[in-house]
């Protein structure tokens, strides 16, 4: 005789509530979708904590990271050529303004005035020498929100950047 096993109750009810969480329903296309957006919801609800997170394990792998960079780099050299393809007027911008214009040392950033500056921020790609002095943080929420500000902004503003770009 075997031992007296006191019947799971708690997995049976769970398992009468979620019978149809099975792999195989899992990998419908629907599913897949409601995956994808429920993914995207939380990676935009929780944005601070992931950067947060991303941020120390970077930090603590350091030397990883620049091995992988240079590996990937030497592998792939089409990257380089794409993302110079995609943001032209963004390489380009960059460096013009890091050959001219020297970043004042002691300099305080000029959106949070909390670090030093450190970056140059282009407001327009199309006049390279136009910069904002910012730290890093600022200068990532810079271009984070640049989609939104451009959107706000009226489209002479787009019409602009594309004549300026012809020249
Ligand atoms: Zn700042």
């Amino acid at each position: 005789m075997g031992k007296y096993k006191e019947p799971d109750i708690y997995k049976k009810k769970w398992y009468q509530k979620n019978k149809d969480r099975t792999y195989q329903n899992s990998q419908t296309p629907e599913a897949k979708k409601r995956k994808i957006i429920s993914n995207k919801k939380y990676s935009v609800n929780h944005r601070e904590k992931i950067l947060l997170n991303k941020r120390e394990y970077t930090r603590n792998h350091k030397q990883e990271k620049i091995a992988y960079d240079q590996q990937r780099r030497k592998e792939h050299p089409e990257i380089k050529k794409e993302y110079y393809n995609k943001h032209k007027e963004r390489v380009l911008a960059g460096c013009k303004a890091r050959e001219h214009i020297n970043i004042p040392l002691g300099l305080f950033c000029q959106i949070c005035n909390k670090e030093l500056a450190t970056q140059r921020h282009h407001e327009d790609y199309f006049k390279p020498l136009e910069v904002i002095f910012c730290c890093r943080l600022c200068h990532e929420n810079l271009d984070r929100n640049r989609k939104e500000r451009e959107k706000a902004s009226p489209e002479e503003m787009k019409k602009a950047y594309k004549n300026a770009w012809k020249i």
